[in-house]
């Protein structure tokens, strides 16, 4: 359940909410909103008569929730979140469509300076690449991890961009939000919990994943744990998931951009190089992605794919890369016109 307070409710009267909850011998939950504040009730798992509560003052709302998630879904922020990444740089809404790209990994310096400046004179905003590498093999390279953190804090001082790195475990989220602008949690955490609950205290933004098998619900389930922490700043990101085909690496399930965003608030991205796992697919699943109304793409770009040292194959050149930014921007515009009458 989430009791929703009347903008002009004071602080007494949320306390006194909370009170009566506690005398219910329920949990409550604080949750300041721009918007508004409201009080959640957790842990709960069967239906709650909020008799006791209806007649208290500051009330504007009760919404009962069914759901396994409250902060995230419509019914507590019927509007769409926008969210600042910096000073001019927005995602979310009716925000310009934000375009992430850098190489899977970190691998050198050499390697991620020459992508962000390429990057940067194309006017992409915001460079991905890995420190801590989530690996299938332990055999596979893992990643420059703690010297990788350093290199990005310096391309992101040096060039001017802002920089998107994945946390694999809660210890390594101090360091890389004191050093990065947004914190990624990859597909194989987005159930790691104690990961979730960490990123959550902080106050970057977090690029969360889509399990590899993750239904929908599960996923915004993820997703709540980050807000009920106090970071309302998360971004989905669909990046494909499990099925019986194997002619792709993942496959690419862009029907949850649009029903996501049915009952979720949140801004989604699609991230169509694990989707495919394909360089040539890339492209294509860009544009339609945004079609269905994904509010930016996250994808991978590397100065020499041929010798990456993970995920080569669906990385773009930096040829591929600047043809695919062309044909976003021509699709862009094109959607800004009508249809042409008879
Ligand atoms: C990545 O972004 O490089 C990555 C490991 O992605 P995912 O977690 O989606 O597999
Ligand atoms: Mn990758």
């Amino acid at each position: 359940m989430l009791i929703v307070m009347h903008h002009s409710a004071t602080d007494k009267d949320v306390e006194k909410v909370k009170n009566t909850i506690r005398d219910m011998g329920l949990k409550p939950v604080a949750i300041p909103g721009a918007e508004r504040t409201a009080v959640g009730i957790i842990g709960n798992q069967s239906w709650i008569d909020d008799g006791p509560i209806r007649t208290l003052k500051g009330i504007l709302e009760i919404i009962h929730v069914t759901k396994p998630y409250k902060l995230v879904s419509r019914d507590f922020h019927p509007s769409d979140s926008v969210i600042r990444l910096s000073r001019d740089v927005k995602i979310g809404g009716r925000s310009p469509f934000l375009i992430i790209a850098g190489p899977c990994a970190i691998e050198s310096r050499e390697q991620i300076f020459k992508t962000a400046r390429f990057l940067k004179k194309l006017g992409v905003p915001v460079l991905r690449g890995g420190a801590y590498k989530p690996r299938t093999s332990p055999h596979s390279f893992q990643g420059l991890r703690e010297v990788g953190i350093e290199i990005l804090d310096e391309v992101r001082k040096e060039v001017g961009v802002l920089v998107a790195t994945e946390v694999m475990s809660p210890e390594q989220v101090e360091l890389t939000a004191s050093r990065a602008d947004i914190l990624q949690i990859g597909a194989r955490n987005m159930q790691n919990f104690d990961l979730l609950r960490e990123v959550g205290r902080t106050k970057k933004p977090v690029i969360l994943k889509r399990g590899l098998s993750a239904t929908v619900e599960e996923w915004l389930a993820s997703a709540e744990y980050i807000l009920l922490e106090g970071n309302p700043d998360v971004i989905l990101c669909e990046r494909g998931i499990r099925t019986f085909e194997t002619a792709t690496r993942n496959t690419s399930d862009l029907s949850v951009i649009p029903l996501v965003a049915e009952s979720c608030h949140l801004p989604v991205i699609f991230d169509p190089s694990h989707a495919t796992g394909k360089r040539s697919l890339v492209s294509p699943l860009s544009l339609a992605s945004v079609v269905v109304g994904a509010h930016g793409l996250m994808v991978e770009v590397h100065p020499d794919p041929e010798h990456a040292l993970s995920d080569g194959p669906q990385s773009l050149t930096f040829k591929g890369f600047e043809k695919l930014k062309q044909q976003m921007d021509a699709l862009l515009e094109f959607m800004k016109t009508k249809l042409a009458d008879r």
